[in-house]
């Protein structure tokens, strides 16, 4: 029998953006709260693999700020410490930051806030009796141990606490990436050549409409962001594939001309994201020759890029992530699901095919490979769509960029509470944006929808501690009324009084 650790309210299992946010609410509310990390630093992918880049969720089109809270804190202090770039409120805009110092910020929010936190320690055979998760066995330098919690929140990223509790998943075959870093980049020097030469740049998945809005980003907003899947309409890799110089696929490996680039200006490095895995990413057997063979890889496209790409003339790759990255792969079947209309359905819904490799839903839609009737809708509403009552957090809906031009609109959407709790299972919550129910699985999973989660789940798993009731029967309002309390929105006054939080 393990020797007891500790005993806590909160327990949290992975220490990425999402189970910071978690482990700061819970610890805010007043909960004696602990998280456990197999790492050793915080930031789960968005440090080791440096995504270093937040989706900017957070403003509406129309210029409302309709993400708050936990996510915004960490931005403030990303800036503040000359670690973000400043002027990323606005609409598509994106919090280019550096990775590294991701982990500092958050080290120092969890000392501020009292969260217990144990580093390289690794969670394990969640303790369950009669159904409910009671803690969790730990895997430390010191030995084998327990945890009891009174609620656990799992943002271990592919749910591994909540499946090994029994909880209901599914799987969906996302896809994966090594991304990599390279120095002694001129960033100016692409800028430049693109300024030169504007009816060449590329129109990605995911932004800038065209040369005009690169240049304002550079120049006006301290990013550079040339974006995913860029390099497919770039004539620069295109007539090398066609040469048979660069491939853009090997094997399992596609979209080697995607070639994200972003970078901070004042900084001559950038991070580059390559190349999409077909992998099922929880069979060990696949994943471990896959790792291997990414690193290889990183080395090809770099190569490419040096010998190419203005401004990478003198560029090295000086950094790896520790990981081949999953952007989806294992996640809850919830109370209530997030469809890709952004439409709250309760009960379960069609799974993703898990042996569709490759076609990821939300890919489809950003390339325009299918036209949606709602993107024709007019943009004169605010919080029309607002309908769920057990909204924990809002952001604005994504619109399809290919066909729009436009990344956010002035909708905004809801996050209902259910996308988090499990079917089956008590006292469990999936805070991890890749894994709470959506279908597709992708539909949640950027970083500020993680930390907004995460708030969430952290709130309620104190609100249960304290009035003694499952984590799944928390009364919807009392949490509501914490998360605003918690700076979290809601939507405007309107809809506070009618959920009857004003
Ligand atoms: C290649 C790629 C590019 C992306 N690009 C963007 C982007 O541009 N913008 C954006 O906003 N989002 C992007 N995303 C998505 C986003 O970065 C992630 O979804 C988000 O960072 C995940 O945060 P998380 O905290 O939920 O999970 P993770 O960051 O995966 O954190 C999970 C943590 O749990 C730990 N852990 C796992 N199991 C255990 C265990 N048993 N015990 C203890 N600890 C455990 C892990 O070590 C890890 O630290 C991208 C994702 C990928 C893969």
């Amino acid at each position: 029998m393990n020797r007891i650790l500790d005993t806590v309210d909160v327990l949290v299992t992975g220490g990425g953006v999402s189970g910071c946010a978690a482990a700061l609410a819970a610890a805010r509310a007043g909960a004696k709260t602990m998280l456990v990390e197999r790492n050793g630093f915080l930031g789960g992918i968005a440090s080791s693999s440096m995504i270093s880049n937040i989706y900017n969720h957070y403003i509406a089109r129309d210029g409302r700020q309709v993400m708050r809270g936990i996510g915004v804190e960490v931005a403030d202090r990303l800036v503040a410490r000359g670690a973000g770039t400043p002027a990323w409120k606005f609409p598509d805009g994106r919090l280019v930051h550096d990775p590294e110092q991701l982990k500092l910020v958050l080290d120092e929010m969890m000392d501020e806030a009292g969260v217990r936190v144990l580093l390289n320690t690794l969670a394990y055979d969640p303790i369950v009796e009669d159904g409910t998760v009671c803690g969790v066995h730990v895997d430390t330098p010191d030995g084998r141990f327990i945890i009891r919690a009174g609620v656990v929140v799992d943002t271990s990223g592919e749910c591994d606490i909540l499946w090994q509790a029994g909880a209901p998943t599914r799987y969906a075959a996302g896809l994966s990436t090594l991304t990599f870093k390279m120095s002694n980049v001129n960033l100016e020097a692409l800028y430049l050549h693109f300024k030169a030469h504007p009816e060449t740049f590329p129109i990605g998945i995911d932004a800038m409409k065209n040369f005009d809005e690169f240049q304002d980003v550079w120049l006006n907003r301290n990013v550079l962001y040339f974006p995913h899947s860029g390099g497919e309409d770039w004539d620069l890799f295109q007539n090398a594939i066609k040469a048979g110089t660069f491939r853009k696929e090997i094997g399992q490996i596609f979209g080697m001309d995607s070639s994200c680039i972003i970078g901070m200006k004042g900084m001559d490095t950038a991070v580059i994201n390559s190349q999409f895995w077909r992998i099922v990413s929880i069979d060990p057997e696949v994943v471990s020759p896959a790792e291997l063979e990414a690193h290889e890889m990183c080395y090809y496209v770099a190569d490419f890029m040096r010998r190419t790409i203005p401004g990478f003339e003198h560029a090295r790759i000086c950094q790896i992530s520790d990981e081949l990255a999953i952007r989806v792969s294992r996640g809850i079947v919830g109370e209530e699901t997030f469809d890709k209309d952004e439409r709250t359905v309760r009960g379960d819904i069609e799974s993703n095919d898990p042996t569709a490799n490759g076609t990821d839903i939300e890919y489809r839609i950003l390339r325009s490979v299918e036209a949606d009737e709602r993107y024709k809708k007019s943009d004169d509403q605010l919080e029309a769509n607002i309908c769920v009552p057990d909204v924990i957090a809002c952001r604005p809906q994504q619109k399809n960029f290919k066909l729009t031009g436009e990344f956010v609109s002035n909708y905004t959407v809801d996050i209902p509470f259910g996308v988090m709790v499990p079917l089956g299972v008590e006292n469990i919550l999936s805070a991890s944006g890749k894994g709470v129910s959506a279908v597709p699985q992708t539909m949640l999973r950027y970083q500020s929808a993680g930390m907004a989660l995460g708030q969430a789940a952290g709130a309620a798993a104190a609100l249960a501690v304290q009035k003694g009731v499952r984590v799944r029967d928390v009364p919807i309002r009392e949490l509501q009324a914490l998360l605003l309390k918690q700076d979290v929105y809601l939507g405007d006054e309107a809809r506070l009084k009618t959920l009857g939080l004003v």
